[in-house]
């Protein structure tokens, strides 16, 4: 079973962990013994956690909770002990390229590794706990009250009151991150241990060890793809500063130099999309349809919705979901109990047993969450024959980017292809401006927040950035990447990092950057096997079987190659590029420069 959300718990302790006595240098044979063991026990753990895991989501009390933690130690002592133990073979002469691949992944398969000195698993788990569930119990304040973390998220998104930003961005900040610099300090320590131990340098190589090139490589490839799309954002933040100091005044934020970090409608300021009412251009702005209403207006329920992402799926080519998808998911908010809503796909069998859980309101944004996820199920049932270690995303920013590809392809013309909109209600050519716009309020505004939180990780682990400077670093990348500042001097014993959830959480980051310009990669590929020939973001592959034969292609190879490989069977190219990304985004560019004439750009 392998669910996509953002889960990560190292709680287990490895107090006990064998250490093998060989005799005799190991043999290729026993590298090939011990990794199909390896699988086989895997396998099977998978299935039966899954269970526990799904119930456990779909029905909290005290007794699920506590078997979904026995099962995740479990979890946590098995992918330790089996780490170690491919960190002996690796040496072994004469290993075929898949043992050596799935030695690999088992290695680095862990996030947060404990070294096995007596004492510091549990060291590590407690503090990893302690990290987490510090993060979930925060609070900032709003006019002098507290407010819980979910809360503060939407007031950041509703408010334009300069003032109540500022006091919730420091409060949260201030609450949240700073009792975490210690611990976090120390984490990185004995996690670092671990890591040499399996045989990485740090942490964060071992994070890299991922994506089949070096890990400083891979660093490096991530600079070029953030080069490639700079020049966007940098138009996009000039725009974006300019309609800030024509709504707040230059006391609140000035016409040059970085953008106040609390005025962007979120806490992170890494997606900008619930302030684009201050943005939105005059007249184009309203594309003059919402898809929620569209879909009301058929009365078309949670499952009506999920049919219709079924139906690309199927006029793509791929075989229809099984009936178990509709009889097990989870679609509504269930009256009678907690869940955990936040929304995630799964294949429990690892075969076809795909669900989702979500709590699905009929709305544009549930619409498009429902491409996501559904995205991953497809995936997930494409790689269904590989064996258990390579039952996987060919890097973990492929798994996330094929739904949102699909969801690019949900344009206006779609729309009346499956007879939610009618034609004479089709935006004209003057509201795509709006559309990109908003688009790239999310999607453009994130990457350089993508790339910045593992940037300053690597860092941390790597040990160019020291504990005292911790803070200074995270503030220093913030400006460097996003052009953003805080919007008060931060205190000298801050940990504002602390108060983003992967960092606390321990959950790499690097995927998300991925995602976004693997998304619009897929696209593109999509519409040139589509033939179409018009702008790009008009396109949709609605109804193109050649196109599913082709992604199928990528998605059916599952984590048994290295990703170029998977990437050529799809794109025909090899290479990661935000290309396709600035294609996409062409008119607004070019709209945005013409807005920005006399402007000056950067920070
Ligand atoms: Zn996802």
């Amino acid at each position: 079973m392998k669910r996509y959300i953002s889960t990560l718990a190292l709680s287990a302790a490895l107090m006990t962990t064998p250490v093998l006595a060989q005799e005799n240098a190991p043999t290729v044979a026993d590298a090939e013994a011990f990794v199909a063991k390896a699988e086989k026990d895997l396998f099977g753990f998978s299935i039966e956690g899954g269970r526990v895991a799904w119930i456990n989501s779909t029905y909290i009390i005290d007794d699920t909770d506590a078997l979904a933690a026995k099962y995740g130690e479990v979890g946590t002592e098995k992918a330790v002990q089996y780490a170690l133990e491919a960190a002996k073979y690796q040496a072994v002469p004469g290993l075929t390229a898949e043992t050596r691949r799935k030695l690999d992944i088992l290695r680095g398969g862990l996030v947060l590794p404990a070294p096995t000195r007596e004492g510091a698993a549990a060291e590590l788990a407690t503090i990893a706990t302690r990290l987490q569930s510090s993060y979930g119990k925060g609070k900032g304040m709003l006019k002098g009250q507290p407010i819980s973390g979910s809360d503060i998220e939407a007031e950041m998104g509703a408010s334009r009151n300069p003032e109540e930003l500022k006091e919730m961005w420091v409060s949260w900040h201030d609450n949240v991150g700073q009792p975490m610099g210690k611990d976090y300090a120390r984490m990185v320590e004995i996690a670092n241990d671990g890591a040499t131990e399996l045989g990485f340098k740090d942490v964060g190589a071992m994070w890299r060890s991922g994506y089949d090139m070096p890990a400083d490589e891979f660093a490096t490839l991530t600079d070029k793809l953030w080069l490639e799309v700079k020049p966007l954002y940098d138009e996009l933040h000039t725009f974006v500063r300019g309609k800030l100091n024509a709504k707040y005044g230059d006391a609140v934020q000035a016409k040059t130099g970085p953008i106040r970090a609390d005025l962007l409608g979120n806490m992170w300021a890494q997606e900008w999309g619930n302030i684009y009412d201050i943005v939105a251009p005059a007249g184009s702005g309203d594309i003059g349809y919402d898809i929620g209403d569209l879909l009301k207006a058929k009365n078309l329920d949670e499952i009506g919705m999920v049919k219709i992402g079924e139906g690309f799926f199927s006029s793509l080519g791929f075989a229809p979901l099984p009936e178990s998808f509709y009889a097990r998911s989870q679609f509504l908010k269930p009256r009678d109990r907690e869940v955990v809503c936040h929304a995630s796909a799964w294949n429990i069998d690892n075969v076809d047993d795909l669900r989702i859980k979500m709590c699905i309101k009929v709305n544009s944004s549930d619409f498009v969450t429902i491409h996501h996820e559904l995205g991953h199920n497809y995936y997930q049932r494409a790689y269904n024959q590989q064996s258990y270690l390579h039952l996987n995303g060919a890097n973990d920013g492929f798994h996330e980017a094929i739904g949102d590809a699909v969801a690019l392809s949900i344009t206006p013309e779609y729309l009346v292809q499956i007879g939610l909109l009618d034609k004479d209600k089709v935006p004209s050519a003057e509201k795509d401006t709006g559309l990109l716009l908003r688009q790239a309020m999310d999607k453009v505004a994130f990457l350089p927040f993508g790339l910045l939180v593992d940037k300053w990780r690597w860092g941390v682990f790597n040990g160019s950035i020291a504990p005292a400077n911790y803070n200074k670093a995270w503030t220093d990348l913030r400006r460097q990447y996003q052009g953003i500042v805080p919007p008060a001097e931060r205190p000298a014993n801050a940990f504002d990092p602390g108060a983003k959830y992967h960092i606390p959480g321990n959950t790499p980051y690097t995927r998300y950057f991925l995602a976004r310009i693997l998304q619009f990669q897929f696209y593109k590929a999509a519409c040139d096997a589509a033939g179409w020939k018009g702008p790009l973001h008009r396109c949709s592959f609605y109804g193109k079987k050649d196109v599913g034969t082709k992604l199928n292609a990528m998605l059916e190879m599952g984590a048994s190659k290295p990703w170029p490989d998977a990437l050529e069977a799809f794109t025909g190219s090899r290479e990661m590029s935000g290309k396709a990304m600035l294609d996409y985004f062409k008119p607004l560019m070019d709209w945005l420069k013409q807005q920005n004439k006399g402007q000056k750009k950067g920070w």
